[in-house]
């Protein structure tokens, strides 16, 4: 039998907390999903900050380049819809999570190699590179001998097809690729575990997206809404609970 899927709790679970906020990601924590997912960007003098745009301007009351900032700047902003927070640090989230049994699934955000070494570098000072997969849109990032899987684009997958994407994914040595879940079937399922990659999904937020991806027995799925996809899950036909709960 095929393992359950995974959920991975994307920024925190933006449709039921502040994206990417300290409120959001410690609620997060509370949850019996498996992973979280955060995304990463440099700030200016050398910290790794967790927020998902390159800029503060669409989700705080601040604007500006997140690498173009220092920390302390950075500090400054307050997410909005949050309890007047400002964005964490990746050490901070590390503290987050350290207590519990949930995997990090870092999003490797700003391009060049360099940014995704200090990244692993940065979580293996916090002990915690043993639980986390890199994920990243940008195959240049995807260079670290860590778990890792490849973000595909909508744009991409249907520009250069199944066939091309599974072969760059392995001419890369890249074990695992996630497309958007609304691409994702069973064909296309089918044509990545042939070629010995594991198929995951990203974007599962309503409930049909997230049935969809539990249907399609998918590695793992993404989703904004991991309260429902729980819920969705425990119910979903032929779950077994306890094979969800095998956590490695
Ligand atoms: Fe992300």
């Amino acid at each position: 039998m095929r393992a359950v899927t995974r959920i991975a709790s994307h920024r925190g679970g933006v449709l039921e907390a502040a994206d990417s906020s300290p409120s959001a990601f410690r609620r997060t924590a509370t949850l019996a999903v498996e992973e979280v997912e955060f995304d990463l960007h440099p700030s200016a003098d050398g910290h790794i900050v967790v927020h998902h745009d390159a800029t503060l301007d669409r989700t705080t009351d601040r604007t500006g380049q997140i690498a173009r900032l220092t920390l302390a700047q950075i500090k400054a902003a307050r997410i909005d819809h949050s309890p007047g927070e400002a964005p964490l640090t990746l050490p901070e989230l590390c503290a987050i999570f350290r207590p519990t049994p949930i995997a990090l699934r870092a999003e490797i955000k700003h391009p060049g190699a360099d940014f995704a070494a200090h990244a692993v570098q940065a979580l293996q000072a916090e002990g915690m590179l043993d639980r986390t997969v890199f994920s990243s849109f940008l195959l240049e990032s995807l260079t670290m001998d860590h778990p890792r899987l490849w973000l595909v684009s909508a744009k991409v997958l249907t520009q250069l097809g199944p066939r091309t994407v599974i072969h760059l994914a392995r001419a890369k040595g890249i074990p695992e690729i996630g497309v958007k879940i609304d691409l994702a079937d069973a064909p296309l399922r089918d044509t990545v575990l042939a070629a010995g990659l594991e198929f995951g999904v990203y974007g599962a937020h309503s409930a049909e997206q997230i049935d969809r991806a539990l249907a399609l027995g998918a590695k793992v799925m993404t989703t904004d809404r991991p309260s429902l996809a729980l819920l969705r899950r425990q119910n979903f036909p032929n779950t077994a609970v306890s094979s969800v709960q095998a956590r490695s």
